[in-house]
């Protein structure tokens, strides 16, 4: 019974084009990479524009040394949760460190390591938001954000994407006492950003909080990398801040910036915290080397040609999606998504484009709102001006084509 009504479901969503499949990589993430079956004698090299490894990171010889020398120092694993015997000198440094980074932008700010974005906005969500309070979601929020809200107790409303003033109408009808604003501040699937100003001041007057989750800010936004709140120059007691490091900073994991009373509830309440093993000591010992280089002048680098490659990318495609009715979304950040509406449609476009040897992720519903499957295409300043423009040229002489077969 079970696996028929499943087998069902899989027809119907091979039927939508709605079927997703796992590559192989079979080296490091990096602009240039093979994929391939397990046994594939010589994997296809693939030019990739889907990572979220956007400071090119994830195989920086100084971090993948580090990795290795934590290794070295702390072992392999890290033998038990943080509350039992799994907390290491490396994760202690780690969130000093980070609390140094956050001083800036919240005051008494301490931070707290947890071993995936995932899990720390759980964590967050649950732990704060406790039967009577109520929780403000923007509507694009990250499905580990909705989870979160489903998982607390909090009641829950959503805004429209983007909208200040749909939030604020929110605001003044509730009569919670608690109330916690929830939103990504660069959209993982459209590289728009939050206007966190605005929401922000809409906390201070309604006294609300505001859980910001940067995941594709931090290390990217702002002169030392130190993300959204940095970029927009906040700061405020009520901001309560989610960083991923397994995008920009290239390893694993994220933490979470707030007031210290915040984070000690976290540390005694947040049960994705608490009922897990540690992250293993190497990997936090690694971010402390991809922080170096993110605060350091060749993050200053990497962040100056980032964005003159998504300059380049977007003067590119505005003419290719004028040209073809697709639309290129309205993003100034690394994620640059050319929404093409019809699921058939992107896959052929991604099938097209891997044809050349090149990679891009065609993202679908449930992931977006249906009608709206698109390329996501993502840069890393490991990226060159090349790069980009072979993207350019393939997709140039893939929109005729496509652009027909959706008219048909
Ligand atoms: C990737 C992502 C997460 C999850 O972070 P992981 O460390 O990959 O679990 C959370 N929020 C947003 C907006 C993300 O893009």
């Amino acid at each position: 019974m079970l696996l028929e009504q499943l087998r069902r479901a899989a027809d119907e969503r091979q039927a939508r084009a709605l079927t997703r499949r796992r590559r192989i990589a079979h080296s490091a993430c990096a602009p240039h990479q093979s994929v391939g079956p397990v046994d594939a004698p010589s994997p296809q090299p693939l030019l990739t524009f889907c990572s979220n490894d956007y400071m090119g990171l994830a195989n920086h010889p100084d971090v993948v040394a580090a990795l290795a020398e934590g290794a070295r120092l702390y072992g392999a694993g890290s033998g038990a949760s943080h509350l039992v015997s799994g907390h290491s000198l490396a994760h202690a440094r780690l969130e000093e460190e980070l609390a140094r980074w956050f001083a800036p932008y919240i005051p008494q700010a301490r931070t707290l390591y947890f071993c995936t974005g995932y899990m720390a906005n759980m964590a967050v969500l649950t732990a704060l938001g406790t039967a009577g309070a109520t929780l403000f979601c923007e509507k694009l929020n990250h499905a580990s954000l909705i989870d979160g809200a489903l998982l607390a107790r909090a009641d829950v409303q959503r805004y429209p994407h983007c909208n200040a003033a749909a939030l604020d109408a929110l605001l003044t009808a509730s009569s919670s006492p608690l109330k916690l604003i929830v939103t990504d501040s660069v959209f993982s699937m459209d590289g728009d950003v939050a206007p966190l100003a605005e929401l922000l001041a809409l906390a201070e007057r309604h006294d609300a909080w505001i859980i910001v989750d940067d995941a594709h800010g931090f290390g990217v936004l702002g002169d030392d990398g130190h993300g959204v709140l940095q970029a927009l120059g906040l700061n405020s007691e009520r901001l309560i801040y989610i960083g991923t490091l397994g995008k920009a900073a290239g390893v694993a994991g994220a933490f979470v910036a707030a007031h210290e009373t915040i984070i000690e509830h976290l540390v005694n309440t947040a049960r994705p915290y608490i009922y897990t093993t540690a992250a293993p000591p190497a990997v936090a010992h690694a971010l402390m080397a991809s922080l170096a280089i993110i605060e350091g002048e060749e993050g200053r680098q990497r962040r100056a040609n980032l964005n003159r490659l998504i300059a380049e990318l977007r003067a590119g495609l505005a003419p290719l999606a004028a040209a073809a009715g697709w639309q290129l979304g309205d993003s100034a950040t690394a994620v640059q998504p050319l929404i093409v509406g019809d699921n058939a449609v992107s896959l052929a476009l991604a099938a097209r484009l891997e044809a050349e040897g090149i990679r891009v992720g065609a993202i679908r519903p449930p992931t977006v709102p249906v009608g709206t499957a698109r390329l996501r295409i993502t840069l890393s300043a490991t990226h060159t001006s090349a790069d980009v423009q072979r993207l350019v040229g393939v997709l140039a002489d893939a929109v005729p084509a496509e652009a027909k077969r959706e008219a048909a």
